[in-house]
């Protein structure tokens, strides 16, 4: 194939151009705000549900602890009506002793169930500072999340703005190459990596950064400006410049 010279020194700006793309491609897909993004958005779903199932465990205790307020009374009532009835004296002997018989156990039955509802208070407290500090570390990750997200947004749009005009650049530059040697750049991009031509320098083909032997480099170098060389390793199109 025959192409001006100047055709293929354009055909490497147009190389330059694609190579951007690729790269802004790249950056695209790798943004390290992206990465910690994802990282913190997990953190911030973890401490969310690791509060939720807090609120849910203190609201069982609560209902356990009104349980046991609950029984309390019932037991502080009878006392108070067994301590009633003992004060009146009425009844037999027999029945007064069993009066108190009953107040006694009564008693012990009220201390256990009021220790019993102060550990249920004791765990409540536990679970509500439990409860405060993930929610302190769930709203600190959101607000992580928010300016991570919005950071991203901004990287993005940078990524665009430059891959759009680069994309109006590259447009602009394609339909000043020949349509053969432009339709053979793309052949050979679409299955080399995005790489469809080179620059034949120090000896070398840019491509695929291969030396090209000394009886090639002498071939090539004699041939006229306008013929379009191809690498003999990777087949990229050569320019000499
Ligand atoms: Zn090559």
């Amino acid at each position: 194939m025959k192409a001006s010279k100047s055709a293929q020194e354009k055909l490497l700006a147009l190389q330059a151009l694609d190579s951007s793309l690729i790269q802004l491609d790249h950056k695209a897909r790798n943004l390290p705000v992206a990465k910690l993004l994802d990282d913190k958005t997990v953190a911030h779903a973890s401490a969310r549900d690791l509060c939720v199932a807090a609120e849910t465990e203190k609201s069982d205790i609560k209902h356990e602890l009104s349980k046991s307020e609950i029984d309390v009374e019932q037991v502080v009532s009878r006392i108070e009506k067994d301590e009633k009835r003992l004060a009146s004296g009425l009844g037999t002997p027999k029945e007064l002793e069993q009066l108190q018989h009953e107040l006694a156990s009564l008693a012990k039955r009220r201390a256990e169930l009021e220790e019993i509802e102060l550990e249920v208070m004791v765990r409540i407290d536990a679970l509500d500072q439990r409860i405060n500090s993930l929610a302190a570390e769930r709203d600190a990750l959101h607000t992580e999340v928010t300016a991570l997200a919005k950071e991203k947004e901004t990287a993005l749009d940078e990524i665009n703005r430059a891959k759009n005009a680069t994309i109006a650049d590259r447009e602009q530059l394609s339909k000043e190459v020949e349509p053969d040697l432009l339709a053979l750049y793309e052949k050979i991009r679409a299955g080399a990596d995005g790489i469809g031509a080179a620059r034949l320098h120090a000896g070398a083909c840019q491509g695929c950064n291969l030396s090209i032997n000394a009886a090639d480099l002498a071939r090539i170098t004699a041939l006229p400006d306008d013929e379009v060389v191809r690498c003999e390793e990777c087949r990229r199109i050569l320019v000499r410049i």
